[in-house]
């Protein structure tokens, strides 16, 4: 198996799962379907997307991340997205999102 920083395939950034009943579950997105992080891995995180705030069932303020297309827009383009903001991860402190969108 080829390292991945040496391989020219990049399957691994990406897939779209077609057969998924709630494809397309966000809108906006122009590139590639990727549903790699179909669970985002910036939920419990500091992030640049636009989420909302709401309270589950047992209290906890969680992000509402249905108008956020960052991890999912083009198999390349989420891929750098998310490897950025995971290098250097800082704990999500359950505020409103002031963040401009980047
Ligand atoms: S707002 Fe976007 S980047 Fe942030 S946790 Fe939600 S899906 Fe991930």
């Amino acid at each position: 198996m080829e390292p991945k920083d040496t391989t020219l395939n990049e399957a691994y950034k990406g897939f779209t799962n077609s057969n998924c009943p709630f494809l397309p579950c966000h809108q906006g997105i122009k590139r590639e379907f990727n549903c790699l992080f179909c669970y985002c891995p910036l939920i419990a995180y500091e992030c640049p997307g636009p989420y909302e705030l709401y309270t589950d069932r047992n209290g906890l303020v969680r992000k509402n991340c249905t108008a956020c297309t960052l991890p999912h827009d083009g198999y390349h383009a989420s891929w750098n997205f998310i490897q950025k903001w995971l290098a250097k991860p800082v704990p999500w402190a359950g505020h409103p999102q002031t963040r401009r969108r980047r």
